[in-house]
């Protein structure tokens, strides 16, 4: 059987930075624990719990020692009060996510309206809004969110803001409506990190070589799902969570199987499912150890172009 991945799949550059940061940490004997999960993903928060560093989901749970805030960040107060509790921080908020921050600060200084475009329950977003002003910021994520509100009321102009994990062809609709209606200016707040992923499944998807796809991603990951979505549009494909749920019956009459992960995915997630197709596939087949090792180097195909800068 053929084994492909996609040309990017799984950690975005923030994500891997961070993951690499609190391993450091943890083998330098640093003990503490993460503000909400690193990634979403059942695997990596196991991971840290076992490198002595648990995830709790408030500050008011920790006592003392180093608390991490994630890629995703947090509201600014979180940064003072951590420190006026005495606790050693570890910022690894992605530099991304603090230019949307930044941005944000900007417009509410010049008085503008603020509209931050996402899920109102994403950290990330909350992040942003937490410590405003009620009143001061809209987070929408529908169209018809836009337009129930009454943007007359905002006569100095209004900012919109992107989360950055967004695919903004998808909110086109939204950003247009809130323009038509107000004196509104965009900051292109977008990261392609995910944008690199789904295009890469979709070119995956089109490739004839390819007659079904696995896409392995941890059960609360939005971007998993949506790669998912777009690999399932043209080829049987299976979303897995880790080894244990790949079906042997998904393999049968599958010549070319096409691997790829989602941004909060590990590599040694990858490399694990990868790992387990091949004994199925051998199994099925009837070959030995030797025989697999021998077929293994002439097919498998990874560009080995997976690695991305932390740039735009
Ligand atoms: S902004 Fe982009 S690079 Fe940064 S954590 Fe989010 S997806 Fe990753």
């Amino acid at each position: 059987m053929l084994l492909k991945r996609a040309e990017k799949y799984g950690f975005c550059a923030g994500v891997r930075i961070a993951d690499r940061e609190v391993k450091k940490f943890a083998a330098a004997g640093g003990r503490g624990a993460i503000l909400g999960q690193l990634v979403h993903n059942e695997r990596v928060v196991s991971e840290m719990e076992e490198l002595g560093v648990r995830t709790v989901e408030s500050l008011d749970e920790v006592e003392g020692g180093t608390i991490v805030f994630s890629a995703h960040g947090v509201p600014p107060s979180f940064l003072h009060t951590a420190r006026r509790r005495g606790l050693r921080v570890l910022d690894t908020t992605c530099p991304f996510v603090y230019d949307v921050h930044d941005d944000a600060e900007r417009a509410r200084q010049l008085g503008l309206h603020l509209v931050f475009i996402g899920d109102p329950e994403h950290r990330e977003i909350q992040g942003y809004t937490r410590d405003l002003e009620p009143g001061t910021y809209h987070v929408l994520s529908a169209l018809s969110e836009a337009e129930k509100v009454d943007w007359s009321q905002y006569p100095q102009g209004v900012r919109i803001l992107y989360q950055t994990t967004l695919n903004a062809e998808e909110y086109e609709d939204v950003a247009r409506a809130i323009e038509s209606r107000a004196e509104a200016t965009r900051t292109d707040t977008i990261c392609y990190a995910t944008k690199e992923n789904q295009d890469a499944a979709l070119r995956l998807a089109e490739d004839p070589e390819i007659d079904a796809i696995l896409v392995i991603g941890g059960r609360h990951s939005a971007n998993t799902r949506h790669l998912w979505e777009t690999c399932s549009r043209l080829k049987p494909s299976y979303l897995v969570h880790g080894v244990e749920d790949i079906e042997g019956e998904w393999l049968e009459g599958v010549s070319g199987l096409g691997i790829t992960a989602g941004a909060s995915t590990p590599d040694y997630l990858v490399e694990e499912v990868e790992e387990r197709v091949r004994t199925l596939a051998s199994r099925a087949e009837g070959l030995t150890d030797g025989d697999r090792a021998g077929r293994e180097d002439s097919r498998r195909v990874d560009t080995g172009e997976n690695q991305s800068a932390l740039s735009r």
